[in-house]
This record gives structure tokens, sequence and C-alpha cells, in this order.
């Protein structure tokens, strides 16, 4: 089984949802893997952080998982989809496993929300450790910092892959009424 690791970058006031996700971590994993019938193998951490947390962790760590040097800090394409309205958190691919960021400040204390965001973040954890789906991921992100050449038609079966997974990760929030 894998370990959850839970920590915070951010004042002790985020203290209650670090402690909250280090409580539901397990049994919240489990309920997804059960859903989407997989499971995760290698590193998985959780981390409470905020907007800027989120941009900077997530991106340090898919360029180390995809081995982009760091001084190609600024992608030269960006045609990844993000969701529009306050990110409440974000998946990322890390070395040797995944990274989960979630942002306290727009959760408002609200631990019920919290948990909604722990498991919509679970199904892309999930999404990212099916088979193949990492070595994508990697192939994406070194086309976006324009390592390798994309073509069009790649660019647009990337962009309806990032639709499909959210489209499953809202379709699996309700799973968050069971924690
Ligand atoms: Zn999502």
């Amino acid at each position: 089984m894998t370990e959850v690791t839970t920590y915070r970058t951010r004042p002790i006031s985020d203290q209650p949802a670090v402690e909250h996700i280090a409580r539901i971590a397990p049994d919240a994993l489990a309920v997804v893997e059960d859903a989407l019938n997989h499971r995760i193998k290698g590193v998985l951490s959780v981390v409470v952080t905020d907007t800027f947390g989120i941009v900077r962790m997530g991106t340090r760590a898919e360029r180390e998982a995809a081995h982009v040097v760091p001084t190609l800090w600024r992608r030269l394409t960006t045609h990844a989809r993000r969701p529009v309205g306050p990110l409440y958190g974000r998946t990322a691919i890390a070395p040797g496993g995944l990274l989960v960021l979630i942002n306290a400040r727009p959760h408002h204390g609200d631990l019920a929300a919290v948990t909604t965001t722990l498991v919509h973040e679970f199904v892309h954890a999930v999404q990212l450790s099916r088979p193949g789906a990492r070595t994508k991921r990697i192939a994406q992100l070194r086309a976006e910092y324009g390592l390798v050449p994309m073509s069009r038609a790649a660019r647009r079966a990337a962009d309806r892959a990032v639709d499909r997974d959210e489209v499953e990760a809202y379709a699996l929030e309700p799973l968050a009424d069971r924690l």
C-alpha cells in the first residue's frame, strides 16, 4: 500500500487542514482506488500550501520528473488546459512518485470541502498511475518546454485527455460523502 505523507508550507492556520488530510488520506485513497480499480505505486505526498506554492512546487516536481533542465524555467508553449476559477488543488508527477498539492485558502477552513478536493486530486493521482500515463505526461511536459516537437494532432489529443480526466475527477467527487 502507498504511504501518504502530509505536510504544509504555510502558517499554522493551515494545520487543521493538514491534520484532517492526514487522518482521512488512507481511506480517501482506498475509496478512489476501488472506484477506479487501480492501485497507486510509489511515493504519494500531499502538501497543503497556497496558490504560489502550488505553482512553484508543482512546476518543479514535474520538471524534475521529466528531466527538464532548471534553466528552462518558462514553458515555451502553454497548451495544457487548466480549470478556471480558484485553484483548489493540483496533482503533479514527481521524482519517484506523485505530488498532490492542496490550496488551503479557497477552502476557508471548510474541512468537508477539503475532503472533496482531496478525492478529486486522488483521482488525478490514480489517472497518472495508470499504465503508460506517466510516460505520456513526461513526453507532454518535454514538448511544453520545447525540448521535443509536438504535432497539432498530439496537442489536441493531449487536451482531450485533460478534459476526460477532469470529467472523471468531478464525477467521483461524491465519494467524499463516504469519508
Ligand atoms: Zn482536476
